[in-house]
């Protein structure tokens, strides 16, 4: 994306503020500017192997054959150099950070102004998996918490903002420093949002929630055209939880969110058979714990 697009963007949506009801969807001709940045995937297949391999491989399998809870530590430390694929090189080159993986206070999020990448096992799942009154739904939840796939996807979807935002003349940066320097504090929201009710829903968060699907779909992709939507919010809980906490606003919201993941998911080849007869709402009826 060339500066002048990216300031025609800023400029736009800076615009759009005054008359963008918050609930209304991201204005028509930002959509048109951000297509060019968001209408495929990154390939990042090699680099999210390395670092599982590299920190959670152990802690996963401890759990899951001898049912060893993650210790609250950090596993790897190291520098976006030692990445390999492509648009890791190229990111690196722009925007070098440290990658941080380990079971720690937070969860996983991409520090754009402290360049660090942090992804994480959050400590509030090992201290819930230590409880024995669970229900049964949440137990499953909180495994899936601690798989592979899962792991993977927290990588994927992390690295693919730190790609992003460094190959894109850090747009995401931008707008989290126009939302820090912005005192009303329902207009900054608005701004990290990009314009939506929600920043989950954001055009970035939908992004790099596509990332962990396209790593979902590696991981499970034999029986991918077996799989409901519904199961997919099991494997890959970010999207339960974001779900979960949309619909708490209100189902509009949710739906809104839902449906330009599924039309995305569509435009990548990531939606399964299975995932188009799927009812929205019935996914989250069916899984409220
Ligand atoms: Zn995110």
């Amino acid at each position: 994306m060339s500066k002048y697009l990216h300031e025609e963007y800023v400029r736009k949506f800076e615009d759009s503020l005054f008359y963008n009801k918050v609930q209304e969807p991201f204005p028509i001709y930002l959509d048109s500017i951000l297509r060019n940045f968001i209408e495929n995937t990154l390939n990042l297949d090699k680099d999210v192997d390395y670092i599982y391999k590299n920190s959670f491989k152990k802690i996963v399998d401890d759990y899951n054959y001898d049912n060893i809870l993650p210790e609250k530590s950090i596993y790897l430390k190291i520098s976006t150099s030692k990445l390999k694929n492509l648009e890791s090189k190229k990111a690196h080159s722009n925007n070098p950070c440290e990658i941080i993986c380990g079971c720690l206070q937070s969860g996983s999020f991409y520090d754009l102004i402290n360049k660090k990448i942090y992804i994480s096992i959050p400590e509030y799942i090992v201290g819930f998996l230590q409880d024995n009154n669970l229900s049964l739904k949440l137990n499953k939840m909180l495994n899936n918490e601690l798989t592979e796939s899962r792991l993977k996807s927290a990588i994927y979807h992390e690295l693919s903002h730190w790609v992003r935002d460094s190959l894109n003349n850090f747009y995401l940066s931008d707008l989290f420093q126009r939302a820090l320097n912005c005192s009303d504090k329902e207009k900054a929201n608005l701004i990290r949002s990009a314009g939506k009710k929600q920043k989950d829903m954001s055009y970035y968060e939908i992004d790099a929630q596509i990332h962990g699907i396209k790593q979902t779909k590696i991981y499970h992709g034999d029986s991918w055209g077996k799989l409901t939507l519904n199961d997919l919010f099991y494997m890959y809980p970010t999207l339960m939880n974001v779900g979960t906490i949309l619909y708490s606003i209100n189902s509009k919201v949710f739906k809104i969110w839902i449906k330009d993941l599924v039309k995305r998911m569509d435009r990548e080849n990531l939606l399964g058979k299975n995932m188009r007869i799927d009812s929205y709402e019935k996914i989250l009826e069916n899984n409220m714990v």
